[in-house]
């Protein structure tokens, strides 16, 4: 079986995500690692945090790698922390998913996500149970830093014009759904001269303000709030920070692919230089970048496929149409608190955020899913009969069939035995027609599989 999903060793707490898993994944680590170097280790707000973060500790200094515990900290928080400080970290967090839920995530020495094959490593060290375990006076050393997160959000100012932001004054009302994020952005926004109103900022790992997951029907009293005080924006993050989403001047939920499309516009008028985004995002982004003259990058889907690529290619601005938005001269990865840091500073330009929202190009989408007996054979023979019926498509990740007016994005599930189908058009219809085709096509292979 598969460790590691797209995020990391997800489960459910004390359940599948025991301290045994967590011990022996941080062994793990310590054997990949060769029984040297300093890891941090950090949590999220979740109540089974502080038990799986003292079982990696303990199975991390057991292979002699030297410990730093940085407490409770957003994802983007320890991954810039372990770009300066550390060899590699360990953040426990299950990100966007409910309360019973818990993750181990390791953090490479850059700061960046783990990549795929030293992540299959320490999948085979963890299955062959083989852990480097050192004498019991190699044992690791341990320390704590309290300091980490406000050394993260220093360097979250620092990356933008906090001076034009500050002037302005803006009242900003947030939502940190009791996750990890409540110890950053109500801090980082009165740094930056806000009038902050807060929702849901007590860190609690019972969640009883909403769950994690920054959905707009989660966000409604976020939305009233926004427009009761007569707020510049509302913002909400997910359970460990690393995807932000925001809510307008007029209480309005702003689609994440806008989000993303509209970040890339600004960044792109500030600077020239190549954009990178999963085959998954909106067609806004090819505008963006076309108009700014610069290439764009598609990438399978996975924040750390665009994150790679965008170091490949010396990318200026990368991200996925969740929220999640990757500023290079930051760091490479997901980081809520500079996104909203970001648009503050587009905001300090004069314009409000309904108005950016319309700034970029329009686009409609429909989705569905359909169930798949073999989700693998099928998308064999879609590929089989796109290409006999000569569409256009793209492999990338899953088949992408591109149409002139709009494309429809057909992806098998990583977990479940169904093939979700995308579509985007200029048109609500013609999306839904898009859609349907696809469809049409994955119900057709389903059936010559049966067949055959
Ligand atoms: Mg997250």
């Amino acid at each position: 079986m598969a460790l590691f999903g797209t995020n990391g060793v997800r489960g459910i707490a004390n359940e599948y995500l025991n301290p045994e898993l967590a011990v022996n994944l941080a062994r793990s680590l310590g054997t990949y690692m060769g029984s040297k170097g300093t890891v941090a280790i950090g949590c999220d707000t979740r109540i089974s945090g502080q038990m799986l973060k003292s079982a990696a500790i303990a199975g991390a200094l057991s292979t002699g790698l030297n410990v730093i515990d940085v407490g409770i900290v957003p994802t983007p928080s320890i991954q810039y922390y372990v770009r300066d400080y550390a060899d590699a970290g360990i953040v426990i967090t299950a990100s966007h998913n409910p309360r019973e839920y818990n993750g181990i995530k390791f953090i490479a020495g850059d700061g960046s996500e783990f990549p795929r094959d030293g992540e299959k490593e320490i999948e085979k060290i963890y299955y062959s149970g083989k852990y480097a375990l050192v004498s019991w006076e190699k044992t690791g050393s341990f320390k704590t830093d309290p300091g980490v997160n406000e050394y993260y959000l220093k360097n979250v100012i620092n990356s933008v014009d906090a001076e034009i932001i500050r002037n302005r004054r803006f009242k900003v009302v947030i939502d940190t759904g009791c996750g990890a994020g409540s110890l950053t952005l109500p801090f980082l926004l009165s740094e930056l001269g806000c009038q902050v109103l807060t929702l849901g900022a007590q860190p609690d790992g019972t969640f009883p303000w909403r769950n994690p997951e920054p959905a707009p029907e989660a966000l409604t009293e976020l939305s009233k709030l926004v427009k009761m005080t007569g707020a510049d924006m509302g913002a909400a993050h997910d359970g460990d920070a690393d995807r932000i989403v925001f809510i307008d001047e007029n209480g309005e939920f702003i689609n994440e692919e806008i989000l993303l499309a509209m970040m890339a516009k600004y960044i792109l008028e500030n600077e020239k230089g190549p954009i990178v985004t999963p085959v998954s995002s909106s067609q806004r982004m090819a505008d963006v970048a076309k108009d700014a003259g610069v290439e764009l990058y598609w990438t399978a889907v996975g924040s750390i496929n665009v994150a790679r690529k965008m170091m490949e290619v010396n990318a200026v601005f990368g991200g996925e149409g969740n929220g999640g938005l990757i500023f290079p001269r930051h760091q490479y990865c997901r980081d809520g608190a500079v996104a909203c840091a970001k648009i503050l500073e587009i905001l300090a330009g004069g314009k409000k955020l309904s108005e950016l929202a319309k700034s970029v190009p329009e686009y409609f989408n429909a989705k569905t899913k359909v169930p798949s007996e073999d989700t693998q054979a099928t998308m064999e023979r879609v590929k089989l009969e796109a290409s006999e019926l000569g569409l256009k498509i793209d492999t990338l990740d899953g088949i992408k069939i591109l149409y002139e007016d709009g494309w429809v994005l057909i992806r098998p599930s990583g977990t479940e035995p169904i093939i979700r189908i995308f579509a985007e058009a200029k048109k609500q219809e013609r999306a839904e027609e898009l859609m349907q085709e696809g469809v049409n096509m994955v119900i057709g292979a389903e059936k010559a599989s049966i067949l055959e």
